[in-house]
């Protein structure tokens, strides 16, 4: 199937976003969905703009609320794949509570965060992923601020589906994202995607110098949450694969009447009997 439009996206040349567009694009039709049974929504930023690169439905909405959009879309239509995706600023600064939530609930959608360790569409500040000492616009002695480890909150916050990749490896992303969206509940797919333009540390080379790809360890369990946690910690978050696997209940399939059936598809009462009905619940 098509998942690419006639839209041509403005990123920077060689941004990393312009990898995992075609991730995306390339799992969609490698599990053989169709546009009409996908939905992406995305929140403010570079990585933003994806949701109207994409040929799905789609929803660019506004900044840090990527996921309460999604949950809503994924509640009202269980049908649909709804993928929510955006930028390490918007999904761990503004956002960040929201994916709190979204990871306890283990409502059945796939994350994907373009993370490149700064704010690009503002040109170039410090974000929560920046390291200590990161020198941006805005911290040009360097940041004083810890960074945070999206693979350590999410394992510890009780995700169900976690994995990291690189824009430089568009395979390993590929198959990350098909197994995401197989997994049912929440799935995180952190992608150390650098921004060309705003971050000259945090670049191509330095990833693949830093990087530990888990997929080469055959040793490596991904269904072991305390090895999981260990080895996010040993490489301070910069590990790459799939990290974390659990089957547990989802959310949608909890949320009392709506088990079997889309909201979506459930016939629309407008009667007399049915207002009456509800508004005798109030009497
Ligand atoms: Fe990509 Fe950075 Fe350019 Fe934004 S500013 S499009 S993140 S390279």
């Amino acid at each position: 199937k098509e998942f690419r439009n006639n839209v041509r996206p403005n990123w920077c040349p060689g941004c990393g976003d312009f990898s995992v567009q075609a991730s995306i694009q390339r799992a969609l039709g490698n599990m053989d969905l169709e546009p009409e049974n996908v939905a992406v929504i995305s929140g403010i930023g570079c990585s933003g703009r994806i949701s109207g690169y994409i040929n799905s439905y789609g929803l660019h909405g506004v900044h840090g609320r990527a996921l309460p959009i999604a949950q809503g879309v994924k509640l009202a239509n269980r049908d649909l794949v709804v993928i929510a995706s955006g930028g390490d600023g918007d999904g761990f600064g503004i956002g960040l509570n929201h994916f709190m939530h979204a990871v306890r609930r283990n409502i059945d959608l796939t994350y994907i965060v373009m993370d490149n360790n700064i704010y690009g569409l503002t040109k170039g500040q410090h974000s929560p992923t920046s390291a200590f000492g990161f020198k941006a616009k805005n911290t040009p002695q360097g940041t004083i601020e810890n960074a945070l480890k999206p693979a350590q909150v999410a394992l510890s916050a009780g995700i169900s589906f976690l994995a990291q990749g690189f824009s430089s490896d568009v395979n390993q992303l590929t198959s990350l994202i098909e197994q995401a969206i197989q997994h049912r509940g929440f799935s995180l797919i952190n992608v150390f995607s650098p921004c060309v333009t705003y971050n000259k540390i945090n670049t191509y080379d330095w990833y693949r110098e830093n990087i530990v790809n888990l997929e080469q360890d055959e040793n490596y369990d991904s269904s072991n949450k305390a090895l999981a946690m260990q080895k996010v910690f040993e490489t301070n978050g910069l590990c790459t694969g799939l990290i974390y696997k659990e089957d547990r209940p989802v959310f949608q399939d909890l949320v009392p009447g709506y088990k079997e059936e889309a909201i979506t598809s459930q016939e629309l009462r407008l009667d007399d009997e049915y207002f009456a009905k509800v508004m005798n619940q109030f009497a």
